[in-house]
């Protein structure tokens, strides 16, 4: 187990931490990675924590997160690990200064370090000049990629680069993280987040964090135990102030999508594979008012109109035509 030489602290994925660690130990990092998979998973964490074991300062176990390297790195502070990050678009102009500020030998570390988050959002000439760095990283460079998917980015580029997919975290495994961080909790509440997280840790950690989220999500849960009866200007109202930017929808997407799943696994009498098993009761209540056919149905509608998401910017119209469908 030679994850055991350093203190990462991620929540599964212990096969890439094990070659990581092996890596490093065996000085055989690559020099660019492309970490991928769905949001949530725990990608950027994982990018985090590799450029505290590398830069730490500590003789100890590393990272010791202790260490000015540590904490500056966790605070997006350190002089030789940049990091691009919450970027919807990445021009040339950045990855020029990015491509300069790597050029410059380590201010007080051992590696130059480069995490890229959102890949993808390069501009094709952005990814075009970036292909030099990759093909020539100066010195003690570590270059690392995140990216939901590997479409977006040139194959040059992915050529380039180790890949590492990160896939889904087993319930289990985030139930007993939850449990470990959030003592408060009851166990039907533990069961229930890593339920909604669907396997994504950053999402379960989110939703207990912003009480927000919280918030939206009794919202829907309310507005879902009285949907039938609503008129449709009441639903157009509510839709209005529940879809105000991509993130919010996505969201509110996701969460029907569980809700009518739970409907389908209750009117198949699959009830201990429900989601969301703290609402139950008006979960059963629902349940009668709806035939397996039409739930099918919806859930079809709620993945098409998911899919459109990615594509149409018109939020509302899409959750309009979704409305008016169920
Ligand atoms: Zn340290």
């Amino acid at each position: 187990m030679r994850k055991k030489y350093f203190n990462w602290s991620i929540v599964g994925h212990s096969h890439i931490l094990e070659a990581l660690s092996a890596a490093i130990l065996n000085n055989r990092l690559s020099h660019a990675y492309l970490f991928w998979g769905p949001s949530g998973l725990g990608k950027m964490t994982t990018a985090l924590q590799l450029a505290q074991i590398l830069q730490c300062q500590s003789k100890d176990k590393k990272p010791c997160l202790k260490c000015a390297a540590c904490q500056q790195i966790q605070n997006r502070l350190h002089p030789d690990t940049q990091i691009i990050e919450d970027k919807e678009s990445i021009n040339i102009e950045e990855i020029r200064m990015l491509q300069h500020n790597l050029s410059l030998n380590p201010y007080n570390s051992p590696y130059k370090i480069a995490i890229l988050d959102n890949a993808s959002a390069m501009t094709f000439e952005a990814q075009n000049a970036f292909l030099k760095t990759l093909e020539e990283p100066p010195g003690k460079t570590i270059i690392i990629l995140i990216n939901k998917e590997d479409a977006g980015l040139l194959p040059t580029i992915i050529s380039r680069c180790q890949i590492i997919g990160f896939s889904l975290v087993a319930k289990e495994q985030i139930k007993e993280f939850l449990k470990s961080k959030f003592s408060q909790l009851k166990d039907q509440q533990l069961e229930e987040l890593a339920r909604l997280a669907g396997g994504r840790p950053g999402l379960a950690l989110r939703m207990v964090d912003n009480s927000e989220l919280v918030e939206q999500r009794k919202e829907i849960v309310k507005f879902f135990s009285c949907l039938p009866e609503n008129s449709y200007l009441e639903r157009f109202n509510w839709l209005s102030q529940s879809s105000k930017d991509k993130k919010a929808t996505e969201l509110l997407l996701e969460f029907l999508l569980t809700w009518f799943r739970d409907l389908l696994l209750l009117k198949l009498g699959l009830i201990d594979l429900i989601t969301n098993i703290t609402h139950l009761s008006l979960l059963k209540k629902e349940a009668s008012l709806y035939k397996i056919p039409e739930i099918k149905k919806i859930i079809n509608k709620i993945l098409k109109t998911q899919e459109s998401l990615k594509y149409n910017a018109n939020l509302k119209l899409l959750l309009e035509s979704l409305f008016l469908f169920i």
